[in-house]
């Protein structure tokens, strides 16, 4: 049985490019704890945003089945102006905590600071250390982010692990819809007809009918 570690930097991105994999994870019999790093609403919304996107955030978790959504309340879209090893400092805190065997997050080439810092953060607090770090460290694409970086060879999401989620993505669809201010018309990426037609192209990759993709960070035999 795996121990499953999701981190994000705001809410729904623990949601966008893994959510498939975090069900058919749960089916499996594995337990999966998600982390958002920010509260996600400085920027946008009004204070009490943070609590509703809270809640939604444990809607979309309970649709999943995944053990426990964790928001450490970073301010949104300032995630690079604290100290980087505040943000290290607080995700360590919590892989020590829930030791993960795999730990999800973001990929390193996203256009969003936040993205990235978190990215970074991850690299560190899961650095292969003892002999009880994380041997699977996967990054996911954010749609709307990952897509909308520079065309630049060193920051391209290139895949090498592939979930077929054909079983899940109707619940990857349903905890999405929790998510009600983050959702778009289409065809913007975070809406729910382009999230579908996006795992049916990575499905097309590996010869299912729907698929999330990973960048392969570490994996440890
Ligand atoms: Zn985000």
């Amino acid at each position: 049985m795996e121990n499953v570690l999701v981190i994000a930097a705001h809410p729904d991105d623990e949601l966008l490019g893994v959510a498939g994999t975090i069900a058919r994870h749960v089916a499996d019999g594995d337990t999966v704890t998600c982390v958002v790093c920010s509260e996600g609403a400085t920027t946008r919304y009004e204070a009490s945003a943070v609590t509703e996107l809270q809640a939604c955030g444990r809607r979309a978790a309970a649709v999943l089945g995944a053990r426990e959504v964790r928001f450490l309340g970073m301010r949104d879209q300032h995630l690079d102006a604290l100290p980087i090893l505040t943000v290290i400092q607080a995700i360590e805190a919590v892989v020590q905590e829930v030791a993960p065997t795999i730990v999800y997050s973001h990929h390193w080439g996203d256009v969003n600071r936040d993205h990235k810092v978190v990215n970074e953060a991850v690299m560190v607090a899961c650095r292969p250390v003892g002999d009880a770090y994380p041997r699977s460290v996967l990054l996911f694409e954010t749609p709307s982010s990952t897509e909308w970086s520079w065309p630049d060879p060193a920051t391209a999401f290139v895949p090498q692990h592939f979930v077929d989620i054909s079983t899940t993505i109707e619940r990857k669809l349903e905890a999405m819809a929790c998510y009600t201010t983050e959702l778009r018309p289409a065809p913007h990426p975070r809406s729910l007809d382009a999230l579908r037609s996006r795992a049916a192209y990575w499905g097309q990759i590996i010869g299912r009918a729907h698929a999330e993709a990973f960048v392969v960070a570490r994996q440890v035999r």
